[in-house]
């Protein structure tokens, strides 16, 4: 008998998301001794002197906190937080008010085992740590420093001891393609919480690297979908993956080749292979579509000078914490209200039939088309195409 992937194939947030978000992402500098190729936040060494200071950032924090609950999660980003001296009084002063407090450091001589288990001691809950390739030249090559692949590795043992979940970040572009099935095999090893894959917009640093095209993508998130049944896979700007998971998971449940209906091309072949042997039989994780939020619709970025952002890849800004209540800008800002409203979407995201759990990239469609409502131009679906609709109109209505 064929397994049923389609039951609960959604988490969704267990509240409105155009009331209040479900994570909340505040970049407390775009200070950082790393000079990414990919840097989002174009970042560079010393502090801006317009940061939030920490009276401000406490006074986001207990924001964040009234918010719940349950608490939203809280996610301490930049740059490199390490290179703010109050950050261990931040995560203290989060943890104290109930808020689960993750943080996504740089690999850098400032974070070592003690320093982890320090903020482990304050109350940190997760961190993520940027794994871009699986050796020292490929992943080195991406930071622009020598050694960070190593201390890569030394951060993500010293943070499975001393109990911190941890998450991986990769951003996936036509330089580093090649090594994900090695990139999986060291999250599986390594029992990493969730593998996040990015994927580029291009924007900040990120302007310079090749993109994948969409048929790339398609193989790719055809990839990731079979990596998903053992490791927790997200997608960051690569939203139609919840559209790859609803098809894959039909075909399985009729019993049909995924290759043949979506026509899978070359790199997906090359991926897969690559991957095995893959313990397909010892599945760990129900392979569910990522929670369904998209920017400023359950997400959203508070940037190092205070700015509020549906994304950290859409440098839109929907108003400033220094201003107006968080609150406030998210459930009301006319930047954010459109966010939310697929109706508007243009091009095929706008009539596609999976836009209510999709809705594409607004970021890259910001950055490519200039309007952050036109078709996510990554993604190669066209709308009405699926040769099941009456499987996706069943599992649509799960919703
Ligand atoms: S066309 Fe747009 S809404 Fe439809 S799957 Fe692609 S990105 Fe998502």
């Amino acid at each position: 008998m064929v397994a049923d992937h389609t039951e609960n194939l959604f988490r969704r947030p267990r509240f409105d998301v155009s009331h209040r978000p479900f994570i909340i992402i505040w970049e407390v500098t775009r200070a950082c001794d790393l000079a990414c190729v990919h840097c989002r936040a174009e970042a560079i060494r010393w502090r801006n002197p317009s940061e939030l200071t920490t009276d401000e950032g406490k006074q986001l924090l207990d924001q964040a906190a009234a918010i719940g609950p349950p608490a939203p999660l809280f996610v301490l980003t930049g740059g490199d937080p390490m290179k703010r001296p109050d950050l261990r009084e931040l995560i203290e002063y989060g943890a104290a008010r109930g808020l689960p407090v993750a943080l996504s450091p740089s690999a850098t001589p400032l974070l070592t085992a003690g320093t982890l288990e320090e903020l482990r001691g304050c109350g940190l809950k997760a961190l993520s740590l940027s794994l871009d390739g699986d050796s020292v030249r490929m992943h080195d090559s991406f930071r622009g420093v020598d050694g960070v692949f190593e201390r890569t590795m030394e951060l993500w043992a010293a943070a499975r001891a001393c109990g911190l979940k941890v998450q991986v970040n990769t951003t996936v572009v036509r330089q580093n393609v090649a090594a994900l099935p090695a990139i999986a095999r060291m999250a599986l090893e390594r029992n990493v919480m969730t593998w996040v894959l990015f994927f580029m917009v291009p924007t900040g640093r990120a302007s310079a690297l090749s993109p994948l095209d969409a048929d790339e993508c398609e193989d790719v998130m055809n990839f990731l979908y079979d990596v998903a049944g053992t490791v927790r896979v997200k997608t960051t700007e690569g939203h139609h993956f919840r559209r790859v998971v609803i098809q894959r998971a039909i075909l399985e449940r009729r019993g049909l080749s995924a290759d043949a209906v979506l026509r899978l091309g070359p790199l997906y072949q090359r991926l897969s292979q690559a991957l095995e042997p893959w313990p397909r039989k010892a599945t760990i994780h129900v392979r569910r579509s990522p929670m369904d939020i998209n920017a400023g619709r359950g997400f959203v970025f508070i940037s190092h000078i205070g700015e509020v952002h549906p994304s950290g890849f859409l440098p839109l800004a929907a108003g400033n914490v220094r201003k107006n209540p968080l609150l406030e800008i998210y459930r009301q800002s006319p930047l954010f209200v459109r966010m939310r409203d697929n109706r508007a979407l243009g091009g095929r995201c706008g009539p596609c039939e999976f836009t209510t759990v999709c809705g594409g990239s607004r970021s890259r469609a910001l950055a490519i088309a200039g309007d952050p409502l036109a078709e996510d131009p990554l993604c190669a679906y066209q709308p009405g195409s699926f040769p099941y609709p009456e499987d996706v109109a069943r599992v649509l209505e799960q919703r």
